[in-house]
């Protein structure tokens, strides 16, 4: 991933969705404080996304690490489980990409743990905010928005999932999971 490619997401992209979330809330505030009326159906839908998409946006940059320092594999009870859930890791790695690769429109694949069955599972986010399970908690996730490629690799989807593997920072999964 470059330099002007993560830029140009972190500092435009995520921080759009930072500004909408914040304008929004002041907007809700301002309506309830002056007795306005509030088209909740909009508001929440917007809500929901801007905030969504920040959360995942600052799950992803720290999800990552410079490939020359990357382990490429995860250890421990996280390695155990993805062997265990998925048969291995080979396997994840191959269901999660599929996952990524087949989003229609924008949107994330993403590893999560279902704390309530001990169990692994791979979710395909539509946007920021579809096709999420409430209760499960989120430990790696993958941008595949256009706006996380385009620069690097213009149309090449999966020349970038490819390469993304090389670059995931698997103590930071590892923390995550013990988190729980
Ligand atoms: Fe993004």
């Amino acid at each position: 991933m470059s330099e002007e490619q993560l830029s140009v997401h972190f500092n435009k992209h995520h921080a759009a969705y930072i500004k909408n979330a914040n304008e929004l809330m002041a907007k809700m505030d301002k309506a309830r404080k002056t007795n306005k009326s509030l088209d909740m159906k909009s508001t929440t839908k917007s809500l929901t996304f801007n905030m969504a998409g920040h959360i995942l946006h600052s799950l992803f940059w720290e999800n990552m690490m410079p490939k020359d320092k990357a382990k490429h594999k995860p250890t421990g009870r996280l390695a155990k489980l993805i062997d265990r859930d998925f048969g291995s890791f080979e396997r994840f790695k191959k269901d999660f990409s599929e996952a990524a690769l087949s989003i229609e429109g924008s949107g994330w694949a993403a590893l999560a743990y279902d704390w309530q069955c001990d169990k692994l599972v791979i979710l395909q986010i539509e946007k920021h905010n579809n096709n999420i399970v409430p209760s499960l908690y989120i430990l790696l996730v993958l941008d595949m928005w256009e706006h996380a490629f385009y620069i690097d690799y213009k149309n090449e989807k999966k020349k970038f999932v490819d390469g993304w593997w090389d670059i995931v920072c698997w103590s930071e999964v590892e923390t995550r999971l013990k988190e729980m």
